[in-house]
């Protein structure tokens, strides 16, 4: 077909990937829709203006390509936890891996090297004294905050929940369901008793589930 006489030719020029080939009888908002080849081979319908204006460079395959890089960028996990910017923790060197795996071994290098750690902490701590009592105390504050009036019942609960975790074990901890961060309260209600491990899972997140949690309901004194 003819070009109008104020329409550009863009005959055999290139926009990104693409080549414009000719015009089609095609019209969008009055603008001449152009089929292109893309480098890959496709041939697609582009209007002219998206073409001049950069905003389609191909196919669609360099969205893909790029959208791939980006993937490449997100976690991969052998154990299927979540593959997403969230879960992806980035080492200093560029390696990236699984935050929760990564913070799983973590803790299995503390557990391996207790002593070396918690040496280590020390010194952390006696170096970073001022940072530390702020943290400590804005998780203080925060809790106390978020502490309903309790009564007899619900308090001698609480030290419940603290103490019956105490006998499970190190490897026990009390758990805030709604994390205190997160705004939730230090209730018996909003306690539980989970596994270090399913803690480490937990973090933040709000709608885990742990693979094992244990309630403690008013009057009960054992499992
Ligand atoms: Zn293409
Ligand atoms: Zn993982």
């Amino acid at each position: 077909m003819r070009l109008h006489l104020n329409a550009k030719n863009l005959t055999d020029r290139s926009f990104g990937l693409l080549t414009a080939i000719g015009p089609t009888d095609k019209r969008s908002n009055a603008k001449i829709v152009w089929i292109c080849r893309c480098q890959c081979g496709n041939s697609v319908e582009v209007v002219s203006s998206s073409l001049t204006s950069g905003k389609t460079k191909s196919c669609g395959c360099l969205r893909e390509e790029l959208r791939g890089i980006h993937n490449k960028m997100k976690t991969h996990c052998p154990k299927e936890h979540p593959y997403n910017e969230e879960n992806t923790y980035t080492h200093p060197d560029g390696r990236r891996e699984c935050r929760i795996c990564q913070r799983a071994s973590s803790t299995r290098y503390r557990d391996a090297y207790r002593d070396k750690c918690r040496e280590h902490g020390r010194k952390w701590n006696r170096r970073n004294r001022p940072k530390c009592n702020a943290i400590l105390a804005r998780y203080r504050a925060q809790k106390r905050d978020q502490t309903p009036e309790l009564n007899l019942d619900e308090q001698q609960l609480v030290s419940e929940y603290y103490y019956f975790a105490q006998q499970l074990g190190s490897n026990w901890h009390v758990d805030h369901v709604i994390p205190v961060a997160k705004g939730g309260l230090h209730h018996p209600d909003n306690l539980q008793i989970i596994t270090a491990e399913d803690n480490l899972k937990k973090s933040d997140l709000l709608d885990y589930i742990p693979e094992i949690r244990i309630k403690l309901s008013r009057g009960q004194r054992s499992l």
